[in-house]
């Protein structure tokens, strides 16, 4: 097959044992094949697999993240010891490997939210860490079949068939068959490899029509309000319930805060990247013992500013993905849809809060 170019979209024709195929061909060239997989009933993973009979097809979303892959909850970023003649010794770890990984199976959003991350991962500073791995990853999305109750991906410019950051969109048929969108070079790449299994799709085939999200707000007049209420009680009142555990940012496929700290002895150590969350007391202490975001409603405030007023003013885009992990790890039921509508409402002049 001839590569496609980067802003093609183009339709191939899977047959049935496609899935198979494809790992089986990846494996044998040495490629590590990451998919979705059971690993408690009703709970989905992104994880290595060894053969295609694990893979889950039918699932709403991976309980973590993509962005994980790619940016690990802990990674090493150098090491140092101290020599006998009192010099210390610093090696730096390599670049993250150049390993070629094809991820099969993630979800429209979660690969769309790799947009933000590349944003800030290549901003003021290259990250050869987080950009070795992103630059060896092929990402071979399903489309949505099933969004779940609290999916919203269609209020944040996004969709069940968003191809935003694909290399190839399968859109999965109830006989085993697929068709491939096929949208880079990387993609085009992928669908070579299936040589046989994978042809031209026929002239005037069609997409099939995305599944029902139904728009819950409108991003425009939650950042109109936000631009205005930095100051507003409405974040002592959402912040009543939140515990600040954290697991909303952390499962979040767009928040990328992390901290850097040395974990060593008085002979050696090593420095290490770990995630961190806005939502922490601790986040903003600094060493004086001041903390300029010193209560949960700041922290709060801090998070949803960010996502829909901070990072679209900086980067142009807004760091949420609708894909609903936070509403579905809270464990006091903090909602953000709940948030945004009646930051909407309040944007029109009402002021309901049942956040
Ligand atoms: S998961 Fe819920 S309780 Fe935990 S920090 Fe997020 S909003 Fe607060
Ligand atoms: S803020 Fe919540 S809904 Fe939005 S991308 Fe993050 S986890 Fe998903």
């Amino acid at each position: 097959m001839n590569s496609a170019k980067v802003d093609e979209q183009t339709l191939y024709q899977a047959a049935t044992g496609w899935l198979k195929s494809a790992v089986d061909i990846l494996l044998g060239a040495g490629v590590e094949v990451i998919a979705p997989i059971e690993t408690d009933p009703g709970v989905v993973e992104l994880a290595a697999v060894n053969s295609s009979e694990a893979v889950a097809l039918d699932y709403v979303n991976a309980r973590l993240p993509l962005k994980r892959l790619l940016f690990p909850v802990t990674e090493v970023l150098l090491e140092y010891e101290k020599q006998s003649d009192g010099d210390v010794d610093v090696k730096s770890e390599p670049a993250a490997s150049p390993k070629d990984v094809v991820v099969i199976g993630a979800r429209p959003c979660d690969v769309a939210a790799l947009e933000a991350l590349d944003k800030v991962f290549h901003w003021d500073y290259d990250d050869v860490h987080y950009s070795g791995r992103r630059e060896g990853t092929t990402l071979i999305t399903f489309a949505c079949t099933k969004p779940g109750p609290q999916c919203f991906c269609t209020s944040v410019g996004g969709s069940p068939h968003n191809s935003a950051q694909s290399d190839v969109l399968v859109f999965l048929e109830d006989d085993g068959r697929a068709l491939l969108q096929v949208c880079s070079d990387k993609g085009a790449k992928f669908v070579d490899q299936l040589g046989d299994v994978a042809k031209p799709a026929p002239a005037g085939s069609k997409l099939p029509a995305p599944p029902e999200v139904k728009a819950r707000f409108e991003p425009e007049k939650v950042k109109q309000w936000l631009d205005e209420s930095f100051e507003d009680d409405f974040w002592a009142d959402v912040s009543l319930k939140c515990l600040g555990c954290g697991a909303c940012s952390y499962l979040c496929p767009t928040c990328h805060c992390f901290d850097i700290v040395d974990e060593a002895n008085w002979h050696s150590g090593q420095r290490r990247r770990n995630w961190d969350c806005c939502s922490h007391p601790m986040f903003t202490k600094h060493a004086s013992g001041h903390n300029p975001r010193p209560d949960q409603a700041s922290r709060c405030r801090q998070r949803v500013m960010h996502k829909f007023k901070y990072f679209p003013e900086r980067f142009g885009q807004i760091a949420c993905v609708g894909c609903g992990r936070c509403t579905r790890a809270c464990c006091v039921g903090q909602n953000l849809v709940s948030i945004l509508t009646d930051i909407e409402t309040r944007a029109k002049g009402g002021a309901n809060c049942d956040a």
